[in-house]
Parts: C-alpha cells; sequence; structure tokens
C-alpha cells in the first residue's frame, strides 16, 4: 500500500482502488466471478448476432449484401465464442480487460456495415446501439474506463458513419444526444457497482485483518500467561517446582495414591556442608551446584516423581505409587549417583553429597506439612549421624 494513499480508497472516476497493488488483489479474488458472468455475456452476445442474420435474410435475401453482413456476423460471433473457450482454460484474460476491450471496439466497427445495408432500418440500427452501449456497462464485466474507452469509440464510429451516409449535422446532434444516454446511464450505474464490490471487498478484508490481529493477539497472551504461570510454579534457578506448586502437587498424587489404593513417600533432601561451598567458591558456584543437583535428580528418576525445591539446599522428591522399602532403594541410589558425579566449579571436579530422610505418606495425611515435620525430624537425625546418608522414618 502507497503511504500517500489511505487504505481500501477508491477512486470515484475509475471506480477503481487507488493503490494499485489492492486493485490488483482485488481483480485476482474477483476473477472467478467475473470470468463466469463474462462467458455469460459473450454467449449471449454472440448468439443474439447469429439470431440476427434471419432479420438480414428476411430484408435482404440471398444477395452479395446479405453475404457480407452474414460474413460480419459470423466473423464476430467466432470471435467472442473463440474468447468464451479461452477464457474457460485462462480466466486470468479477464483480469486486465485488454482483450474484452479490443473485442467490443471490433465489434462495433464489424456491426457497422448494418447501417449501410439496411438502410431502411437506419433508425431501428441506432437504438440496437444504444443498447449495446448500455449492455456492456451493466453486463459485460470490464474495467469502467476501459468500457467507456470503447463505448466512446463506438459513438464515434456511428457518427462517422452517419455523417458519411449524408446525415445533416442536426440529425447527427440528435443521434450524438441519444446514444450519449445510454453512455451516460450505463457509465454510472456501473460505477455505483464497482464501487460497492470494491467496498464490500475493503470491508471483508478489514474485517480478516482485524481478525488476524485478535488472533496473534490472543496467542502472546497465552504465551504470556503460560510464562507467568511457568514463573508462579518453578524456582527461576533450577527450573523445579517452587513449595506452591509441590504443595498442590503433593494433594493431587495423594488423593490419586488413596483412590487407587497405593501408598506414596516423600524424601527430604539437605546438601552437607553448602555453606562452607558457598563460602569456598562463592555464591554463583554454590549455584552452578544447585543447578547440578536439580539436573542429576530429575534425570535419574521416574517420570510420575516430582522433584521440587523447597528454598535454600533443601529439595523434596514425591514417589507416588511406592513402598517405603522401593522408596529407600530408589533414594539410596540417587544418594551414591550424587557422591560419585562431582560437579566442575571454577575448572575443579567438586564432590557434592547430601543426607535423606524418607517417610511414607500416612493414611489420615492430607497436607503436607504433617510429613514434613517427620522427614524435618529424620534428616536431623542423619546430619547428627554424619551427613551422606539415607534415614527412614
Ligand atoms: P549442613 O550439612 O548442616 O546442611 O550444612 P550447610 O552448610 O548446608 O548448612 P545450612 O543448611 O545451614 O546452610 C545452607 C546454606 O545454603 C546457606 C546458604 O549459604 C546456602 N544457600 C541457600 N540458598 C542458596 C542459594 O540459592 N544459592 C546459593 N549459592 N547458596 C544458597
Ligand atoms: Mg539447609
Ligand atoms: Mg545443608
Amino acid at each position: 500500500m502507497n503511504d500517500s494513499t489511505k487504505p481500501y480508497q477508491i477512486s470515484a472516476f475509475s471506480a477503481e482502488f487507488t493503490d494499485p497493488s489492492e486493485e490488483q488483489a482485488f481483480r485476482a479474488y474477483i476473477r472467478p466471478l467475473a470470468a463466469r458472468s463474462l462467458r455469460v455475456a459473450l454467449i449471449v452476445w454472440g448468439s443474439l448476432l447469429l439470431l440476427f442474420v434471419g432479420q438480414d435474410w428476411l430484408s435482404l435475401g440471398w444477395s452479395d449484401d446479405f453475404v457480407t453482413l452474414l460474413v460480419c456476423r459470423v466473423l464476430q460471433a467466432g470471435m467472442l465464442f473463440i474468447f468464451v473457450f479461452m477464457l474457460g482454460r485462462k480466466p486470468q484474460l479477464v483480469s486486465s480487460g485488454r482483450v474484452v476491450t479490443v473485442l467490443e471496439i471490433t465489434g462495433f466497427f464489424l456491426f457497422m456495415p448494418v447501417y449501410f445495408l439496411l438502410p431502411e432500418v437506419a433508425a431501428f440500427t441506432i437504438g440496437v446501439i444504444g443498447l449495446m452501449l448500455l449492455s456492456m456497462f451493466l453486463f459485460v464485466p470490464n474495467r469502467l474506463l476501459l468500457t467507456l474507452l470503447a463505448a466512446v469509440t463506438g459513438v464515434v464510429l456511428t457518427l462517422s458513419c452517419m455523417a458519411w451516409n449524408g446525415r445533416s449535422v442536426d440529425i447527427l446532434f440528435g443521434a450524438f444526444f441519444i446514444l450519449m444516454l445510454p453512455v451516460a446511464t450505463g457509465y454510472f450505474g456501473a460505477q455505483q457497482l464497482q464501487m460497492v464490490q470494491r467496498r464490500q471487498y475493503a470491508m471483508f478484508n478489514q474485517a480478516k485483518e482485524a481478525n488476524l490481529a485478535l488472533e496473534e493477539e490472543v496467542e502472546r497472551r497465552k504465551l504470556l500467561e503460560q510464562e507467568l504461570k511457568r514463573q508462579a510454579t518453578t524456582d527461576p534457578l533450577t527450573g523445579l517446582f517452587n513449595r506452591r506448586q509441590y504443595e498442590m502437587l503433593f494433594r493431587r498424587e495423594r488423593e490419586r495414591c488413596r483412590r487407587q489404593g497405593t501408598a506414596i513417600c516423600v524424601a527430604m533432601v539437605d546438601l552437607d556442608y553448602f555453606k562452607a561451598l558457598n563460602d569456598e567458591l562463592g555464591h554463583d558456584c554454590g549455584d552452578m551446584a544447585l543447578k547440578h543437583v536439580a539436573t542429576l535428580f530429575t534425570n535419574q528418576l521416574r517420570e510420575g516423581d516430582v522433584v521440587g525445591r523447597f528454598g535454600g539446599e533443601e529439595f523434596i522428591i514425591l514417589l507416588p505409587d511406592t513402598g517405603p522399602a522401593e522408596a529407600e532403594r530408589v533414594i539410596e541410589r540417587l544418594r551414591q549417583t550424587l557422591e560419585n558425579t562431582p560437579v566442575s566449579l571454577q575448572g575443579e571436579p567438586r564432590r557434592l553429597t547430601a543426607t535423606f530422610s524418607i517417610s511414607a505418606v500416612l493414611d489420615d495425611e492430607t497436607d503436607i506439612s504433617e510429613t514434613l515435620r517427620r522427614v524435618d525430624r529424620g534428616l536431623y537425625r542423619g546430619k547428627r549421624a554424619g551427613r551422606n546418608r539415607v534415614v527412614m522414618v
């Protein structure tokens, strides 16, 4: 779209969009419909021409003049039918309007012999030309200014033939006004029709654009909502569930296991001597160590197990559908993997250990805090007993 034009501005003179690319798009959009209407109009036009052969025969009988008219009519109808056939294969021929305009102008030239060869129906012939002019605007889909060009050519040609035939100036003036009447009526009728078509197209497109913008906005908000939800439910450093989300997940899993009659265990993890690591290597290294632990836990545990960070260097692991003996095996393996998978900090491998405390969730515990109190006591015991161990409570 040009910067200088408002979107979907229509010129009243040409009844076309002032922006050429918009006009092109409109013509491409209307092409199937225009091609179909044009084919119908051309078939009607060609058939009428052939019908006139009957009238020529009645007026002239079998004569040279009749043959001249017959050739003109058949030539013209033939051209029209060939174009109808071509349009069926190449509907894009309708878009530029050039071929139709050439057909219309040629049509006038081929029609004119009628005026000379049937002088007794000359007035009738002028009437038919007037009808042809009106029909061109209203029934033959073409660009308005090209139709106007063809129509003016037709009027000039008719008046020239009349002058050639020795008609007086006042008759020519009369004929001019009679012929300009259908041209003016046709022009304004077609102008209104074409402008309405374009306005409808513009409205349809604007609605489509608004819809698209709305869809984009909805999508953007959805992503924003997802991001906000992620931020609200996960710990930014490790990407693990945060405490609030964890409590919700605990209740959900607890309920599911109760319904299915399976056991569920909770393990609390506290890294050993983590303060010392922070003091020695700095807080950033401490953060890297926490990420390392989070990744390791997530990778080692099963799909259904849920790992969360409960703040500081404490993690919590929920083991649904798992009894205490199985939980102890899983957690012991995790403890060993942690111990045997050093993290690289400042280019040096650093061994991390943690103390784990496990408890089965009791039947009457629906809130995680009761279970947590128990595992916390186990953790305390584990620390006192020398750390890097698994305690069952
Ligand atoms: P213990 O073996 O008894 O658990 O010893 P500890 O040093 O781990 O003791 P404590 O649990 O009291 O110390 C936790 C330390 O964890 C304190 C703080 O320096 C560190 N810490 C807590 N949160 C973060 C964090 O987000 N990043 C880093 N780098 N360090 C943290
Ligand atoms: Mg701690
Ligand atoms: Mg600790």
